[in-house]
């Protein structure tokens, strides 16, 4: 099994994760997308999220239609409420499914940003990542990263998504009651209509 973890705040999920999960599945024949909403995201403690089981439950609308999309509970908030770190949700699964191929599925600014996750240096030794790209982040000069020969060759670019579309983006637009339905799956857009988010 190739098992791609996605992990995100998802709030709300929108068109460009669906997109970079399809582009991901297919270019790298990816047998599950796992999708999972995390609970504290330790590079947002600011401001507060969507409850998490909302963002779970939008995550499984919007995932629905495609076979190789899961959605996964494994980044729920941590009863003491400390923030969920992406080198414990890969050791979890690692453990979960020891004869599964992982990746690690991200857009371009997180990856970006890896230097400033928790343990880089093993995370980026201890699993394969699909990096995509995504608009105004630019994937050509990966050197701030200091990569070395054997972590450079466990990632996976792709430089096909352009879809130029983010969460807080649509949280501003929703707010000023514009529905965004050219962004948002119709059940997530019903989901957040009927339960009044943002
Ligand atoms: P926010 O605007 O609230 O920061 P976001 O739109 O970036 O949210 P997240 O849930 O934080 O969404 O993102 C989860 C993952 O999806 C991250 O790896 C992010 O890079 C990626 N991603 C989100 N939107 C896009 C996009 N439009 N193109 C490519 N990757 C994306």
């Amino acid at each position: 099994m190739r098992v791609a973890l996605f992990g995100g705040t998802f709030d709300p999920i929108h068109r460009g994760h669906l997109a970079i999960a399809k582009a991901a599945a297919d270019a790298f024949r990816l047998d599950t997308v796992l999708f999972a909403p995390v609970g504290r995201q330790p590079l947002k403690l600011e401001g507060t999220p969507t409850p998490f089981a909302d963002r779970l439950a939008m995550v499984a609308l919007a995932t629905a239609s495609d076979l190789r999309f899961a959605v996964s509970d494994l980044d729920a908030p941590r009863p003491d409420g400390a923030p969920n770190y992406t080198i414990d949700t890969i050791t979890a699964l690692q453990r979960q499914m020891p004869q599964s191929t992982l990746f690690v599925l991200v857009g371009a600014d997180s990856f970006l940003n890896l230097r400033h996750w928790r343990q880089p240096d093993q995370l980026l030794t201890m699993t394969d990542w699909i990096v995509v790209s995504r608009p105004g982040f630019s994937l050509e000069d990966l050197s701030p990263l200091k990569l070395t020969p054997a972590q450079y060759s466990r990632i996976h670019l792709l430089n096909s998504v352009h879809e130029d579309v983010s969460a807080t983006d649509l949280r501003r637009r929703l707010q000023q009651e514009d529905p965004c339905s050219d962004l948002l799956p119709p059940p997530v857009l019903q989901y957040i209509q009927h339960h009044h988010l943002y």
